[in-house]
């Protein structure tokens, strides 16, 4: 299996999940270092080039990638009237079109194989929204009709596509808002914390098992409730 973005936070929580369930497990991350077990690839994933080096990667290492988890994202938060080109174009880049470069190299083989399961990493607010995140929230709604669409297009081949759509989760990129924002977050979730990146490898490990080939185009929530709803 392929993941991109596990050297860190969620991306690393469902390296080490799979390693632990025995799946030979390649992190494509721009730095850092995977976990123990994992092979790890440098590989911006909004460069089609370096998209390609990292499945050829897994691929000679691991044979051909069935579970593809395309979980590399990034922030660049700032209400419209503030908001550059810059942060609007890099969010889209490595979020929405990152997401399309793995999913087009992986489903090509999939397709061979008649067999894959690809998870795109949303988030709550794509489909809930939330001020000061019009890049952000704009590139993980789009990744619905990413899957959405992949779904209609391959789905007969035993491929399937979901988005995971986590709320608010314990990790660096979060340990970063002011605390304002983390009570107000913490507040609107009627679990009233913050969710653990083990929340989510369990979600995906979940879609991606065997017995979930039935789900495809699908949303799943795991958010505390947050985003209920939407
Ligand atoms: P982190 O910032 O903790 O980790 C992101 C990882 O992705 C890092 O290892 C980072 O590398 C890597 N990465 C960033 N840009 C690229 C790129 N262009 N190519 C390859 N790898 C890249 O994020 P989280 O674990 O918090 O988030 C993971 C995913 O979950 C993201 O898609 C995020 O949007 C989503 N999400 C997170 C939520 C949360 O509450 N944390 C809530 C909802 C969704 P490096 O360290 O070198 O920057």
């Amino acid at each position: 299996m392929l993941v991109t973005g596990g050297n860190r936070g969620i991306g690393r929580a469902i390296v080490e999940r799979f390693l632990a369930d025995g799946h030979r497990v390649c992190s494509a991350d721009l730095g850092g270092e995977p976990p123990a077990g994992a092979l790890g690839v440098t590989c911006n994933v909004a460069d089609p080039a370096q998209v390609e080096a990292a499945f050829a990667a897994a691929e000679d290492a691991h044979g051909p990638v069935e579970i593809l988890v395309a979980n590399a994202g990034i922030t660049r938060d700032s209400l419209i009237m503030r908001m550059t080109d810059e942060q609007f174009d890099a969010v889209l880049d490595v979020n929405l079109k990152g997401c399309f470069n793995v999913a087009r190299r992986g489903v090509k083989s999939m397709m061979r194989g008649r067999y894959g399961r690809v998870v795109f990493m949303g988030s709550v607010v794509g489909l809930f929204g939330n001020a000061g995140q019009v890049n952000y929230s704009a590139s993980k709604a789009a990744l619905v009709g990413m899957a959405r669409s992949l779904t209609r297009e391959v789905g007969k081949r035993g491929i399937t596509f979901n988005v995971v759509a986590p709320g608010f989760i314990e990790t660096e990129m979060t340990a970063v808002l002011p605390t304002e924002v983390t009570d107000g977050f913490k507040a609107q979730t009627p679990a009233g914390r913050m969710g653990s990146v083990a929340d989510i490898a369990h979600a995906v490990r979940f879609l991606t098992s065997d017995e979930a080939g039935y789900i495809s185009g699908a949303v799943i929530p795991v958010d505390g409730g947050l985003g209920m709803g939407h």
